[in-house]
């Protein structure tokens, strides 16, 4: 559907292409600069020091927050150019998101929490539901299927949350440290479960953490540093740019 891509300096079409981005909060400025490019089915980590506006570029990249400057492209378009229920539909349809609290509905089970943005999409109830117990089956949750948040346990829920992510099929899945409330255990098998569904379905995955051992699942990692990426293209950042293997 789409007819332009922007191209990195390896040569491979990035899914998603930032340039340049600022973003203030009063006179706070979360993002100074910062340029990025997220390729089709790339795991790719951004780490950074707390307060380095790593969030704020999860939101920019994710159409949820629009910067004061720079571009967003995704797949040809310019996210600042769509009107907002154009950019609703892209973020419900091609993106998927996870936070550190999973923030599930509560007054949901597991199965009605993934189900829901297939319902919202339009998708039949039945159809729904069958799709959501596998997507709970593949990240080995679907016992809980009928438990509430507050029922599960931390990595149970955050699972829940990758599932739910997952379930429309998106091209881009971000996630904004969704093992930074885990124990070690719970977040090896959270990243386990998210990296392997990430490859089986070709998903591209923009992973926040500050974790050095969660940065090593990613194929890339760069670091934002007072709101820009180290220096020149994203590319190129640091000897940690190198193809990492699992
Ligand atoms: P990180 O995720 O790396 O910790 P953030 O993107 O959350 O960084 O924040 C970058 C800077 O912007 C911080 O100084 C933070 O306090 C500020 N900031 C982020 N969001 C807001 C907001 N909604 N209102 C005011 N300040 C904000
Ligand atoms: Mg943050």
């Amino acid at each position: 559907m789409s007819t332009r891509h922007q191209r990195s300096s390896s040569g491979a079409a990035a899914l998603i292409s930032a340039r340049g981005l600022n973003k203030s909060y009063g006179v706070t400025e979360a993002l100074r600069g910062a340029s990025l490019d997220l390729h089709a089915g790339e795991i790719l980590a951004v780490t950074g020091a707390s307060g380095s506006g790593k969030s704020t570029l999860l939101h920019c990249l994710s159409g949820i927050v629009r910067p004061d400057a720079g571009t967003v492209m995704y797949d040809g378009e310019e996210l600042g150019g769509l009107p907002e229920d154009r950019l609703s539909v892209l973020r419900r349809d091609d993106f998927g998101v996870v936070f550190q609290f999973g923030q599930l509905i509560p007054e949901l089970t597991a199965l009605d929490n993934v189900a829901l943005p297939l319902l919202l999409a339009g998708t039949r109830r039945g159809e729904a539901n069958e799709r959501a117990g596998e997507w709970l089956e593949r990240f080995g949750v679907r016992g809980q299927a009928a438990l509430r948040p507050g029922g599960m346990s931390g990595g149970q829920s955050q699972r829940v949350a990758l599932a739910r992510a997952l379930v429309t099929g998106p091209r881009a899945v971000f996630a904004d440290e969704p093992t930074g409330a885990l124990d070690a255990l719970s977040g090896e098998q959270v990243m386990t479960a998210l990296v392997h569904t990430a490859r089986e379905t070709s998903t591209a995955v923009l992973l926040i953490t500050h974790d050095a051992q969660i940065a090593a699942y990613a194929d890339r990692e760069v670091t934002l540093r007072d709101g820009a990426v180290g220096s020149g293209p994203a590319e190129a950042v640091g000897p940690e740019a190198a193809r990492r293997e699992n």
